[in-house]
């Protein structure tokens, strides 16, 4: 799937190692119940800069940028979503933002908001109250190449 979304962009192709390959890759990896593994690239860039480029691009396009503000509860008018109630995290002040239009784009905790809608709505409302998003965890560990061979020793 990463090769298929890098496309040409992509560093390497991404290959299934048998057993024997992935201790040839990783020759200090204890070889005890070891099935196989997989090889793939990855790259690295800096996403706070990324994240910044992003606003101050939003902020050129007339965006009013505010950080440290949690979107609490939503407003409504004739049943209809018409605003938010905000929360200066920093300060406490609450505040009521009227708009047109609210995108939820709260990423993993998508359904915080999302059931407060639905429990808004009422319970023969329309709106969904099933969880959207089931969170899961991975590592990523990045170690030195040296560190395979000092490892075991
Ligand atoms: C360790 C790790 C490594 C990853 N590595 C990669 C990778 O290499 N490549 C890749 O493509 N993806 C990677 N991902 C996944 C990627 O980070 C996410 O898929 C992506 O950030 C999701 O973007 P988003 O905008 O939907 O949500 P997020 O980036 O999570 O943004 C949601 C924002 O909403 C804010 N928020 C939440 N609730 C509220 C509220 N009530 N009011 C106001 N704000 C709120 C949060 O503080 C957050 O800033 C990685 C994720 C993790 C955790």
């Amino acid at each position: 799937m990463y090769d298929a979304l890098a496309g040409k962009a992509g560093l390497g192709k991404t290959e299934f190692l048998s057993r024997d390959q992935t201790l040839k890759y990783l020759p200090t990896a204890l070889p005890r119940g070891l099935q196989g593994g997989v090889k793939y690239w990855d790259g690295q860039f800096n996403d706070a800069k990324l994240a910044m480029a992003l606003a101050r691009t939003a902020a050129a396009r007339g965006a009013l940028l505010v950080n440290y503000c949690r979107a609490e509860n939503l407003l409504y008018d004739d049943s209809k979503v018409s605003g938010l109630v905000c929360q200066d995290t920093l300060t406490g002040t609450q505040y009521t933002i009227k708009t047109r239009c609210v995108v939820n784009a709260t990423g993993v905790w998508v359904d915080e908001l999302r059931q407060k809608d639905g429990a808004a709505s009422g319970a023969g409302g329309k709106r969904a109250t099933e969880p959207m998003v089931t969170p899961s965890q991975g590592v990523h560990m990045v170690v030195d190449r040296s560190f395979w061979t000092a490892m075991w020793r």
